[in-house]
């Protein structure tokens, strides 16, 4: 048994110390505090089956961006005169021996409505409260509560962004500074026999030598988080006039959007302090834009879909989700093979997911054109299949946003105008016609002229020879047709919608509207 009674702070997301208020709590009036990471392996051993580097739920990355994140986290701790305490195991398991033998009477832990942190949480208050162990789970990971939302809407969540909007008002905490600083924390106590360790390496994991072609450009931790927050807002005349989704979504040297999309997912930014900088920004310009198209009407799609997601049982499927249409997606794993490798033929969308496998990050309207076309536009393979990619490969992959947004794309929930397909060859050609896009991330078809980079099965043999790219050798031919295919699946979202219609019972006018 360790020395004396003390507070555990439990990290899991919220890894900072700037407006965390679960950590302020388990520091104050507390002799010893305990700052906890668990390790849970099955989220970060390595899976020697996955296509790609990674565990089988999250792609390596990740799992370094993480670890940045904790190394981060511990540096920043040791200079309160802390540090950041290492455990491994199954988290509840981990969580409630150390309470016992630390000695512990105060837990404290960001609140988090994800269903696989819902249950572990209600095991690990059910131990504490049992042995009369205080615990303080506060909301600080969204601007707002999503309980209160959807209690406000009579125990519904919203289901526009605009009824969301109105029914959350302003942040209650808005109008307060939020607390920034820390000047010190209390020592750690006597770790007992609990095996501690320091944030492992991505080798000590088992990863071996890390693959060059997996290396995303952005490094995890809150001291970039806050770096990146406050080269964005430098720039008051872009944040004052950001619109999205105008932007380009092919600028990968300078991207069009933050970048802080990560940092918010890990909680290494939060999402509070980043409203407050923007309003602070709003303070000092004439003009500026508003939601849902600002930034933070960015913030606020954020809130939204965790709203949505919490008062939605079975959000993340397509049985026995009351907001999602029912549609006949194929299961075809060969089709979905061709997508997720890159191997479609079309430039545009392989070289999205290309960027998508090395950095682990894309532009929304490249997120956008890649999941239409897996969906209803091209290949018709369930939405959820493209989800469970993007949930493992994305650095800011988020349950809640990653579900509502494929829920969108693929016209299941939320959007319904199914007519509206993006073109796998027209849509970035806008953006960026010499394709440097496609050609940096496409290295194959770096040399292949403007006019075919799109669609480069229909330069001539001597062109694709010239280029040293022979389609159908060195990089595929079209794995459809996309004109006689989006025709096919507009006639199978039409029957589909048809028939959702017929089983409710009711038409209704929205999606009547909608679909036309
Ligand atoms: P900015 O434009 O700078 O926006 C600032 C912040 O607002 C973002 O960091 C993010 O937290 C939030 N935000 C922006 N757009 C959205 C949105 N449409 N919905 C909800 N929140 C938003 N975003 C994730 O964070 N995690 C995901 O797993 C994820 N999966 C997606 C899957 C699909 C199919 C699509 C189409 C979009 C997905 N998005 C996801 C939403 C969006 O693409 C990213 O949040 C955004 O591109 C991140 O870049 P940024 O930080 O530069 O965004």
């Amino acid at each position: 048994m360790a020395s004396g009674s003390g507070s555990l702070m439990w990290f899991r997301k919220g890894l900072r110390i700037h407006d965390n208020p679960a950590l302020e709590y388990a520091a104050k009036g507390t002799r010893f505090l305990y700052p906890v990471f668990v390790i849970d392996p099955h989220y970060m051993e390595p899976d020697p089956n996955a296509f790609s580097p990674g565990s089988p739920r999250a792609g390596l990355n990740r799992i370094r961006f993480l670890l940045e994140s904790l190394v981060d986290l511990d540096l920043s701790l040791k200079k309160l005169g802390s540090r950041l305490l290492v455990l491994k195991g199954e988290p509840s398991e981990v969580l409630i021996r150390c309470l016992k033998e630390w000695d512990i009477t105060k837990l404290c832990f960001e609140y988090d409505t994800e269903p696989y942190y819902q249950a572990l949480d209600l095991k690990v208050k059910t131990g504490a409260s049992t042995a009369g162990i205080e615990v303080f789970s506060p909301v600080s990971h969204t601007l707002f509560n999503p309980a209160d939302i959807i209690h406000k809407n009579g125990g519904r969540p919203p289901l526009s962004y605009q009824s969301f909007v109105k029914l959350a008002g302003q942040p209650s905490w808005a109008s307060s500074p939020l607390s920034i600083t820390l000047s010190s924390l209390p020592h750690v106590g006597d770790v007992g026999s609990c095996e501690i360790s320091e944030v492992p390496t991505i080798e000590e994991l088992g990863y071996g030598e890390s693959p060059q072609d997996c290396f995303s450009p952005f490094r995890g931790g809150e001291s970039e988080a806050l770096k990146r927050l406050r080269e964005s807002i430098a720039d008051k005349v872009w944040v004052a006039t950001f619109e999205k989704p105008k932007g380009n979504p092919s600028a990968f040297l300078k991207p069009a959007t933050t970048v802080l999309s990560p940092y918010l997912k890990f909680g290494c930014l939060s999402s509070r302090y980043f409203y407050q900088c923007l309003q602070d920004v709003y303070r000092n310009v004439k003009r500026h834009t508003s939601p849902p198209v600002s930034l933070v009407g960015q913030l606020l799609w954020r809130d939204f879909f965790y709203t949505v997601a919490l008062g939605t049982p079975n959000f993340d499927q397509m049985r026995g989700n009351r907001i999602c249409k029912q549609i006949p997606w194929n299961d075809n794993d060969e089709l979905l093979a061709t997508w997720r490798e890159a191997r479609t033929g079309y430039p545009w969308i392989d070289a999205i997911m290309v960027q998508l496998c090395k950095w682990g990050w894309m532009h929304h309207l490249a997120r956008h054109s890649v999941a239409c076309f897996l969906t209803r536009g091209d290949l018709f393979v369930h939405w959820e299949k493209g989800r469970d990619v993007f949930e493992r490969l994305l650095i800011d992959s988020d349950w809640a946003i990653n579900n509502g947004n494929w829920l969108w794309l693929s016209c299941s929930s939320f959007f319904y105008q199914y007519n509206r397909i993006y073109s796998p060859i027209s849509f970035g050609k806008k953006y960026d016609p010499n394709g440097d896009y496609i050609r940096h991330f496409l290295p194959v078809l770096k040399d292949m002229p403007k006019e075919y980079i799109y669609e480069p099965w229909t330069a001539p043999l001597s062109v694709q020879t010239k280029a040293k790219c022979i389609i159908g050798r060195d990089y595929p031919k079209p794995v459809v047709p996309h004109d006689s295919e989006s025709k096919e699946c507009r006639r199978k979202m039409a029957e589909a919608y048809t028939l959702n219609q017929k089983l409710k019972g009711v038409v209704s006018e929205e999606d009547l509207k909608n679909s036309r």
